[in-house]
C-alpha cells in the first residue's frame, strides 16, 4: 500500500494526541446521543482546539455532514482562512474518501485517527498511486481505536439491532 505518506519511522502518539483524541471521542459521544453514527473530530492549532464536529448526516439530511467536514469548516472559520497547514485533525475513525479529499484541500499538516475503517476508509478505496492527502500531511492511525470502535459497536447493536 503506497497511498499514505510514509515517514522514516512510525510515529508514536504523544500525551497531547491522547488528550485531543479524547475530545474527538466526546464529540462522537454527542453523535451517539443524537442517534447519529458516532464519529467525532477536532482540529487543533498551536495546542488549542479551533474546530469541532460530530457526524450530523441524519439531523442535517446531508450525506456530507461528516465529523471531519464540520470540524474543518469550523476551524477555517475560526482562523479566517481556508488552509489549515499548521493544524492537526483528530478523528475517531479513519476518514472516508470524501473527507480525505477535504483534508487534502485544506492542507492539514497532520491527521490522527482512531479505528480503521476497512470498508469505507480512504486507504482501501484509494486506487491511484497519487496520494489523496497533501504529500506533506503526516498520518497516524490507531489512537484510542478500541474506544472509538466500542462506540460504533454500541450504535450498531443498540440502535440498529
Ligand atoms: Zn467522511
Amino acid at each position: 500500500m503506497t497511498t499514505t505518506p510514509t515517514s522514516p519511522a512510525p510515529e508514536t502518539p504523544t500525551a497531547a494526541d491522547f488528550r485531543f483524541m479524547d475530545a474527538a471521542l466526546a464529540e462522537a459521544n454527542l453523535a451517539l446521543d443524537e442517534g447519529e453514527i458516532p464519529v467525532g473530530a477536532v482540529v487543533v492549532c498551536n495546542g488549542k482546539i479551533i474546530g469541532r464536529g460530530h457526524n450530523m448526516t441524519e439531523r442535517l439530511h446531508d450525506v456530507t455532514a461528516h465529523a471531519e467536514m464540520l470540524a474543518i469548516t469550523a476551524a477555517a472559520s475560526t482562523l479566517g482562512g481556508k488552509y489549515l497547514r499548521d493544524c492537526t485533525l483528530y478523528v475517531t475513525m479513519e476518514p472516508c474518501l470524501m473527507c480525505a479529499g477535504a483534508i487534502g484541500w485544506s492542507q492539514l499538516s497532520r491527521v490522527v485517527y482512531g479505528a480503521d475503517d476497512p470498508r469505507r476508509g480512504f486507504r482501501v478505496l484509494t486506487v491511484s498511486d497519487r496520494p489523496v492527502l497533501h504529500p506533506s500531511t503526516r498520518l497516524l492511525g490507531g489512537v484510542l481505536a478500541s474506544e472509538a470502535q466500542s462506540l460504533l459497536r454500541r450504535f450498531f447493536t443498540l440502535l440498529r439491532p
